[in-house]
């Protein structure tokens, strides 16, 4: 590879889904799949198009997220991934996630997804508990998300990571726990942990809305992360993000690159990119994609929005962030009053941080 290339994270958006939902305010589109084709057409024009505009790029990681990109045949993952070979420069050692819906795989597939270069499987289980599984919407049972995460590690995944949800309406510790040590009889070596987000006109937020009385308060949702903290660590995963838990080595280099504010580029539609200090996304409309339409306006980040991502994103990570970057008045603040501590010229925030962060990050922007 030349060293010279320059070097990028690859995102490519798949928007297809079986069917939406009820928490789901992402751009997907149920009952679509027959738009594939003429998606993988239009993602090669992009592809085609970035590297014209860029010059050779060269990718460490590739993510292909949804949406549902499992809902891809093995012979389409192969056509994107022979794209993706074609435009860009991927590392011997890329790290090549695919995003996948238990619902949607099979022993074959998994095994096509594999011999088409895929290393990585992010399966979106989100809880083991059949009942709050239907109230999420989602299409799968228990037991199959189960099997779809056995059926990877046979097919050669060895790197495969789950998310999870919690604060889910009805849900208790007691089935949050279970959640937790079902995931870890499994060959997992990460797991993501979501606190469920209420987005405007979601099905969801109107159900709870309805009935406020089904959400957990906010003191069992904090008890539930530290619950998800303490097992998780006894199993070896460290936090190393704030909702994510990693063995040693299996972090996900691709999500430390948006933490860390690197070179992105995302394609399809909706796909955010920040590249060389310059942050714009495709247009969100899958009609509006498959005609052509490219990114939108793009933003020049001032200086100070890129201190504020800076703290943003890096308090996030166990990396933290420079500490001279921050104020030092009310760097010393935080660090008094056990919020946050500096070690080795890196400011990070301690447990009792990370249970009010956006607090903390609101005193420093
Ligand atoms: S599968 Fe994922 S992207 Fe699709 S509707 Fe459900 S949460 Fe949204």
């Amino acid at each position: 590879m030349n060293g010279d290339m320059k070097r990028v994270a690859l995102y490519i958006h798949l928007p297809f889904c079986a069917r939406k939902c009820a928490y789901c305010d992402f751009v997907s589109f149920p009952g679509q799949t027959d738009r594939i084709p003429a998606y993988l057409d239009r993602l090669a024009r992009e592809m085609r198009s970035a590297v014209g505009w860029y010059g050779p790029l060269a990718a460490d990681t590739v993510f292909l997220g949804g949406g549902t990109p499992s809902l891809l045949s093995g012979e389409q993952m192969k056509r994107l991934m022979g794209d993706v070979g074609r435009f860009f420069e991927i590392a011997p050692d890329a790290e090549i996630t695919v995003e996948a819906n238990p619902g949607t795989v099979d022993a074959e597939k998994l095994a096509v997804f594999r011999e088409a270069g895929i290393n990585r499987l992010s399966l979106g289980v989100q809880s083991f508990d059949d009942g709050l599984l239907r109230r999420l919407g989602r299409i799968h049972t228990a037991r199959e998300a189960e099997d779809a995460a056995r059926m990877a590690a046979e097919a050669g995944f060895s790197n495969l990571s789950l998310d999870l949800m919690y604060a889910l309406p009805g849900q208790n510790m007691s089935q949050w726990t279970d959640t937790l040590e079902r995931a870890l009889d499994l060959p997992v070596k990460h797991i993501s942990c979501y606190s469920l987000i209420l987005e405007d006109g979601t099905p969801m937020k109107a159900l709870i809305e309805a009935n406020p009385e089904l959400l957990p308060d906010e003191e069992i949702a904090v008890g539930m992360q530290h619950e998800a903290a303490r097992r998780l660590a006894e199993r070896g995963f460290s936090r190393y993000e704030i909702s994510n838990y990693a063995l040693p080595g299996f972090e996900s280099r691709h999500n430390l690159v948006y933490w860390r504010r690197g070179d992105y580029l995302g394609l399809g539609c909706a796909a955010h990119s920040l590249m060389n200090g310059i942050r714009f996304a495709n247009t969100p409309s899958l009609e509006g994609y498959l005609a052509g339409e490219g990114a939108g306006e793009a933003d020049v980040l001032s200086a100070r929005d890129v201190y504020e991502e800076t703290v943003m994103l890096g308090l996030r990570t166990r990396e933290g962030v420079e500490a001279a970057l921050l104020p030092p008045d009310r760097l010393a603040r935080l660090c008094g009053a056990g919020l946050m501590a500096v070690d080795g010229g890196r400011a990070r925030v301690t447990e009792a941080g990370a249970d009010v962060l956006n607090a903390v990050i609101l005193e420093l922007v």
